[in-house]
């Protein structure tokens, strides 16, 4: 059973011309998926977060200024990279709202998967601070509702977005129950993520080099990676699937092809099974080239539909 989340809402936030996290991004993953292949894929309308969901990661002044800061008209920019439009609130409180939702459902469903279709993306965003295009950080938001609603006791988050997901990793650093593990290209924005960045034991950080592809992504996800995956016997999987290391990407010099997100999501989904009843919650971070970002999230979601 794949459930999709996705809301309208998320289509309506709109950083503005120029901006690389834009509206067509998930426009084109959600046409890619509209064919007959992903015709068995249960479509979900998703809710917003509550803010009490929100407040277990993000600072309560953040959230608050957040939900009131979305400008009437044209943007506001908050960042470098990080701008609200009139319906950013909204979108991010569905975009949260969406893993949360997703979680709930594999852990009432015992063996599922879920893909969150959403933006804006999230790992960036800290407890109190938007940044790299994230405003909530809608994965971490999913993680603590696992501990705190469902009262899971490991929580595995495995990020393979070529960014280093430094918001993730802060919120929880110091959070034994949720094992962070992330491949990602260094150097490169947000210059964190390096592998002595190891939390309470719960982090693991494994850059790859510009130039890296499919031999390397590979063979640290099967040399390092997955084992670590395998030794913490994780209740629930979490991914947050960006797609920004594909050879066509704009913002990153690493050379994945699409079936390397088949490949390594053919791997998360293997090893739920043993561990996790089979529960496993991806959600859309980067990935910046339509066509291939098109590409390899129907690779990915192929993968946790077969
Ligand atoms: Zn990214």
């Amino acid at each position: 059973m794949l459930r999709l989340y996705t809301h309208p809402a998320c289509l309506q936030h709109d950083p503005g011309p120029g901006q690389a996290e834009s509206p067509a991004r998930l426009r084109a993953v959600l046409q890619a998926l509209d064919h007959d292949r992903f015709a068995a894929i249960d479509r979900v309308e998703a809710p917003r977060a509550s803010r009490e969901q929100l407040l277990r990661v993000h600072d309560a002044a953040y959230v608050e200024r957040l939900l009131s800061s979305a400008p009437a008209s044209g943007t506001l920019r908050l960042d470098e990279d990080t701008l609200m439009s009139p319906a950013s609130a909204e979108a991010a409180l569905r975009a949260a709202g969406a893993v949360v939702a997703a979680v709930d459902a594999v852990i009432a469903g015992r063996d599922g998967h879920a893909f969150c279709a959403v933006r804006p993306p999230g790992h960036h965003a800290t407890a109190d601070q938007a940044m790299g295009f994230c405003l909530f950080n809608n994965i971490a938001v999913a993680a603590a509702h696992a501990l705190a609603a469902h009262g899971l006791k490991r929580i595995a988050i495995a990020d393979f977005d070529v960014h280093h997901g430094n918001g993730t990793q802060a919120i929880f650093a110091t959070e034994p129950r949720v094992l962070f593990i992330s491949s990602h290209q260094s150097p490169l924005y947000p210059e964190t993520g390096r592998e002595d960045e190891r939390g309470v034991g719960n982090i693991v950080n494994a850059p790859l080099s510009p130039g890296d592809g499919s031999y390397e992504f590979r063979e640290l996800w099967d040399g390092m990676l997955l084992p670590r995956l395998h030794a913490f016997k994780p209740q629930l999987v979490l991914v947050s699937a960006g797609f920004d290391a594909h050879r066509d990407d704009p913002l990153a010099d690493l050379r994945l092809n699409h079936e390397d997100f088949a490949w390594i999501t053919e791997r998360l989904v293997a090893l739920a099974p043993a561990h996790a009843g089979g529960r496993l919650v991806s959600s859309l971070e980067g990935g910046y080239n339509l066509s291939a970002l098109a590409a390899s999230a129907t690779a990915h979601v192929g993968a946790l539909l077969d």
